[in-house]
């Protein structure tokens, strides 16, 4: 198995060539999901390593759910995240614009949830969720490679970014090299424009 390690800074080995059965887990989204064959019949094993009906090695005592009045960022088809370059939790409201008007969600970066600005919720990269938008725009985040772990394979990635040698330019099918405090608005006025000629 191959898996990040150090912060994403290198892929260590993960050799077990002792023990069988192995076992490893994914995150949600790390891996295209296949088209279900209908009628395919798998062989269920029932395997008991040892426990026994009395044994009880977790109890659970309650259960309790998170309300979230986020929609889930994994499922959105336009996601528009912004990183520090936002500049202030104010400024997103820019993003949520654009995001309306494509018909998309807003999520962020990792520095703008430490900063209190989002919730962790919307957070996308290693340490947030794994993310396969059709259109992914990257506005004001450099491209760590923890926050590309969670985006690179969205479909296509559109950068804005005034620092024209940031590493998300790397990753992005278009990258728009300038202040996004002056492109953001002006792309969403000009969308709104387009859509509001083709309805
Ligand atoms: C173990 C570990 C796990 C991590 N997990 C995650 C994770 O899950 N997700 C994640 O995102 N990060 C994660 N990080 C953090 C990651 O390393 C970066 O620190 C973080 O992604 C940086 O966020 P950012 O791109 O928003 O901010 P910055 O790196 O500060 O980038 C801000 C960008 O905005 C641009 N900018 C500034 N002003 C403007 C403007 N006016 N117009 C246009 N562009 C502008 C700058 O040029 C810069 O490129 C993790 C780190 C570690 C060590």
């Amino acid at each position: 198995m191959t898996r990040p390690a150090f912060g994403g800074n290198t892929i260590a080995t993960i050799a077990c060539p002792d023990f069988r059965p192995q076992m490893a887990t994914v995150r949600p989204g790390v891996m295209q999901k296949r088209e279900r064959k209908v009628g395919v019949k798998a062989n269920v094993e029932e395997f008991n390593p040892g426990f026994t009906p009395d044994n009880k090695y977790v109890e659970i005592l309650d259960v309790v759910k998170a309300v979230a009045n986020t929609v889930d960022i994994m499922d959105a088809k336009i996601l528009v995240s912004g990183g520090r370059g936002m500049g202030s939790p104010e400024n997103f409201k820019m993003l949520e614009d654009l995001a309306e008007v494509l018909g998309g969600q807003v999520s962020c970066s990792r520095a703008v949830v430490d900063a209190g600005w989002k919730p962790k919720d919307l957070q996308v990269g290693q340490t947030g969720k794994t993310v396969r938008p059709n259109v992914y725009f990257a506005i004001g985040i450099s491209g760590a490679i923890q926050h590309l772990a969670g985006m690179e394979e969205s479909d296509i990635i559109i950068a804005i970014n005034k620092d024209e040698s940031a590493p998300i330019f790397d990753v992005a099918d278009y990258g728009v090299v300038g202040d996004l405090n002056k492109i953001v608005p002006a792309l969403t006025e000009k969308l709104r424009a387009e859509l509001a000629k083709s309805n």
